[in-house]
């Protein structure tokens, strides 16, 4: 069935008239050893079915175990968005078929899940918006297929189908908020800013990668929006796999656009899940919910229940890190930083480069200076990421303190930048081999001052005369012959001395 194109509406039309609710569900690939129900390695790029074993190729008879570490990751996720844990749950067993899936039902947690009924606060424009976290679960990830011989790499086309079982059983948990009223305009912004936040969150529990593009971070983004001063909620629509923060931003967008056409043109909007498209930014129908399945859940019979005492989830709270937020404060304060500046760190990827930098001894200023001034240029021209840059914050610290000593002015530590950006070695060994080191001997530097003073006797008498800014002439002299390693301030002083001296 095609989709009728919707009517057009601008979103600040769209949003004048109508107030949009969201959601979202993020499924997160736990970074344990070893899969959920089983012994098989995680371990990403192994050849195919390689990581494998009866348990999670479903093989009958096989027993599940549930894995330990990914419980203690899920209740770390659990305490750090302020849930209940509860103290007594049990795996579910999902049925449905899926080729990807050898056992055809998926173990999952259903109306009994791990940790309930938190929060998470996120920051957009300087104001807090608590997103209520519904639940976090436990679940395994299935297998893969391959599509072969066809343009696209999906099924329709290829002439053959291949399956890769290494990633079934992998532990996911699934983060779903509850839904999110009130944000008006701001609904696409504070759905990426929420996603950004539990990125990082889940980064500093070191629970996962968390890499989007990799996909161990996934997204399913829920929209409805409903006549403004109405009282009342939408119907919903469920976008699928989106796999950017800023695609978590346009999919929000996107559909209060799309819906809000339906409406104005006396339509209604169906539940269904939707498919995001990165190159066009747009989503179209997929399953609506008349045509969902009946995944029969009930409690999984090969698993004993999860009952987590009350002093391990205590251990665990105790071993908590600080949160990115506190962080986040703690650094502006340390650094003396505006809200606006700490914005532009965070929003150039910067935070922990900058603070590593000064873990390393620069200060916050230099740290902050090279990279966001000189560094973010370098990334920008190569089109890279700052932290892509082949230059450590131990290195930028380094140049930092050989700017600070005097050993460095800022043209020779962007010389020594360069050489460490193509691979030359470290900051001193290109001071070394490439002689950058600031001249400020005066035996050296008197040499080049008399021959710019020779050179042009003209600037020579205007100074002599008692106009000493001209000795900014005979400094970009000195500086050229010594290819700009002069100590420019000890110049100027040896300039304006032998100029004062009776001829
Ligand atoms: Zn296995």
């Amino acid at each position: 069935m095609t989709e009728v194109a919707p009517a057009l509406v601008s979103y600040d039309e769209a949003i004048s008239r109508y107030e949009p609710v969201i959601g979202l569900e993020t499924h997160v690939e736990l970074g344990t050893v070893t899969k959920m129900f089983c012994g098989c390695s995680t371990v990403f790029g192994a050849e195919p079915n390689s990581a494998v074993c009866p348990v999670c190729l479903g093989l009958p008879g096989s027993l599940p175990v549930a894995n330990r570490t990914a419980i203690e990751y899920t209740i770390r996720i659990g305490l750090a968005l302020n849930c209940s844990i509860a103290s007594w749950c049990r795996f579910a067993r999902k049925n449905y078929f899926y080729p990807d899936m050898p056992k055809d039902f998926q173990i999952s947690q259903y109306d009994e899940p791990l940790c309930t009924d938190g929060w998470l606060d996120v920051t957009v424009d300087e104001t807090v918006v608590r997103v209520g976290i519904e639940r976090v679960h436990l679940e395994e990830d299935t297998g893969k297929s391959l599509h072969i011989g066809g343009a696209t790499g999906r099924i329709h086309g290829a002439d053959y189908s291949l399956v890769d079982y290494n990633r079934a059983g992998i532990p996911l948990v699934e983060v779903v908020t509850k839904p999110v009223p009130g944000t008006g305009a701001l609904a696409p912004v504070v759905a990426r800013a929420y996603v950004t936040e539990l990125r990082d969150l889940l980064r500093s529990l070191g629970v996962s990668d968390v890499r989007m593009e990799e996909g161990s971070l996934r997204c399913d983004v829920n929209t409805s929006i409903a006549p403004r001063g109405s009282g009342t909620w939408g119907t919903r629509t469920e976008t699928k796999n989106v796999n950017s923060l800023r695609s978590v931003e346009r999919a929000v967008r996107f559909e209060i656009e799309r819906q809000a056409g339906v409406l104005d043109t006396g339509g209604r909007v169906v539940q269904e899940t939707r498919h995001f498209h990165e190159e066009t930014g747009t989503t179209t129908a997929g399953r609506s919910k008349e045509e969902a399945q009946d995944y029969r859940y009930f409690p999984e019979p090969d698993l004993v229940p999860v009952a987590p005492s009350a002093e391990w989830v205590e251990q665990i709270r105790a071993s908590l890190p600080e949160f990115p937020a506190a962080r986040r404060a703690r650094l502006q304060r340390e650094w003396g930083l505006s809200d606006l500046d700490m914005a532009a760190l965070r929003n150039a990827g910067a935070l922990d480069l900058v603070a590593e930098t000064v873990a390393a001894g620069a200060s916050p200023e230099q740290a902050r200076n090279w990279w966001l001034g000189e560094l973010a240029r370098r990334a920008n021209e190569t089109g890279a990421d700052l932290a892509a840059l082949p230059v450590t914050p131990a290195q930028v610290a380094r140049v930092s303190e050989l700017v600070a000593s005097g050993a460095l002015n800022s043209k020779l530590a962007r010389q020594v930048l360069d050489g460490v950006l193509a691979g030359e070695g470290s900051p001193d060994e290109i001071v070394a081999a490439r002689g950058l080191a600031v001249v400020s001997d005066d035996g050296a530097l008197l040499a080049a001052i008399d021959q710019a003073i020779a050179a042009n006797p003209e600037v020579a008498d205007t100074i002599r005369s008692g106009k000493t800014a001209a000795a900014g002439v005979l400094i970009g002299v000195v500086m050229k012959a010594t290819r700009g390693q002069a100590d420019a301030t000890r110049a100027r002083e040896l300039i304006l001395q032998r100029l004062a001296e009776p001829g």
